[in-house]
């Protein structure tokens, strides 16, 4: 089946930053076929076997890519946000105590929906009971990698963290043929795991050729005790027990010094840079001009929807662009885009998907997203970068496909619907203990 989206702005990301406009794509069954300006239209177009959607003047981009999410947090979103210690006050022992298989697996179902409706098409989750999440994703219709976390101390799925090693390694071996899931072992944090078992997940992640991502840098007590019991930092620290490399994807980095950075670069270790999430937890913002000064690949991540509330990137362009201006104090610092590369292009990169995903070009996957531009936010449009960094948001999602398939039609799910999946999430939460911790904070 051929498809041609026509009388678009398509804004391609590729190495050359080529815009075509007015322009168009066209793609056959998952894979992009030519794209180009609507003067250079291929024959095919008019064909019978041939299908045309008028992209009606929005702009074409590449699918987003979501570098660092949680889907399972779903029903925390909003839960306990101005408090202090929300992670441990809130947070673990409300994981422990209510979450379980089928409670991950519709909250992931909500959060893969929530996801392609604001044009997301590719997702690095992390979390807890992950074949069902990567189960969720794939009936959505998106692509993703679903990273079974690992801690020390055990977990709502394994309460022996070798135990939830061994699934991990299953499940990356169980979906390594699969056209658009992945999975990785993706270990809690710096400080939540032992030596041994970073090392045994990057052994089993970098084997299989899979990111290796946890968070790294992102909080006061962890720096505290990498300064207290190694005199390093975090960064420092992975490096000293040799679990930096390319395969590295650290989510957060705020707290990085000059030669963390040069480490980072030195050994093709990655950073999600997750804006939103940070900045509401007073954490700080990560030094991404020094990264992106260095060559280091960022992309952009929520979090989990307690951390950052929204799981669409727009928001975390816009976030994106204000906070790095403000802290450079340069107006034309961070410009709009490098913000669009960090969503799309950098993002592929720093996941590894590349060579499919984050750039709409022959060969590619037919990853697309068509965001319309009649909406009163959306006038007038003089540059499509600056029109999706500062004047988009999810609700101008109109069109997206995933290898070639449509999965969001005129605003709205095609192969499930929101309401549904929403109302199964709901069920599901009011059989659970929520109510009794909801009242502590
Ligand atoms: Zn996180």
């Amino acid at each position: 089946m051929k498809t041609i989206i026509i009388n678009v702005t398509v804004v391609t990301m590729n190495e050359q930053r080529k815009i075509h406009e007015p322009g168009f794509v066209m793609f056959e069954n998952d894979i992009i076929t030519a794209v180009g300006d609507m003067k250079d239209l291929p024959e095919e177009a008019g064909h019978l076997d041939t299908k045309t959607v008028d992209g009606k003047n929005g702009i074409l981009m590449p699918g987003m890519v979501n570098l660092h999410t949680h889907m399972g947090m779903i029903p925390f979103r909003g839960l306990g946000d101005d408090c202090k210690d929300r992670l441990r006050v809130f947070l673990l022992p409300m994981e422990r105590k209510a979450m379980d298989e089928e409670l991950v697996y519709f909250s992931t179902r909500y959060g893969a929906g929530e996801m392609l409706l604001g044009g997301v098409t590719t997702a690095l989750d992390m979390y807890y009971f992950e074949e069902e999440a990567a189960k969720a994703m794939d009936e959505m219709g998106m692509r993703g990698i679903a990273g079974q976390t690992v801690m020390e101390e055990g977990a709502c799925d394994f309460e022996d963290p070798y135990e939830a090693l061994a699934h991990g390694e299953e499940l990356i071996k169980k979906y390594q043929s699969h056209p658009r899931i992945s999975a990785c072992i993706a270990p809690h944090g710096t400080n939540t795991c032992s030596k041994e078992l970073l090392l045994e997940a990057y052994r089993i992640d970098s084997s299989l050729k899979v990111p290796f991502t946890l968070h790294t840098a992102e909080m006061d007590y962890e720096m505290d005790y990498f300064r207290k019991e190694y005199n390093m930092s975090p960064a420092q620290y992975l490096d000293s027990i040799r679990v930096l490399g390319k395969e590295t994807l650290a989510a957060h980095c705020i707290h990085m010094t000059e030669k963390d950075l040069l480490l980072f670069k030195e050994k093709g270790a990655k950073v999600a840079h997750c804006i939103g999430s940070n900045t509401k937890a007073a954490k700080g913002v990560a030094p991404v001009s020094a990264m992106l000064r260095l060559g280091i690949p960022v992309g952009l991540g929520t979090d989990g929807p307690a951390s950052g509330n929204t799981l669409d990137i727009f928001t975390q362009m816009k976030l994106c662009a204000n906070f790095h201006k403000n802290v450079t104090r340069d107006r034309s610092a961070f410009p709009a885009e490098t913000i669009v590369a960090m969503a799309t292009a950098e993002g592929a990169k720093a996941m590894g998907l590349y060579h499919l995903t984050g750039s709409l070009e022959p060969g590619k996957q037919a990853d697309l997203v068509l965001v319309e531009t009649r909406s009163v936010n959306m006038f007038p449009v003089y540059n499509p970068y600056s029109a999706l960094v500062y004047s988009a948001n999810p609700s101008n999602v109109e069109e997206v496909y995933v290898a070639g398939e449509c999965v969001v039609k005129d605003k709205r799910l095609v192969k499930a619907d929101m309401a549904e999946i929403r109302n199964e999430l709901s069920q599901k939460m009011k059989k659970t203990e929520f109510g009794i911790y909801m009242k502590n904070c």
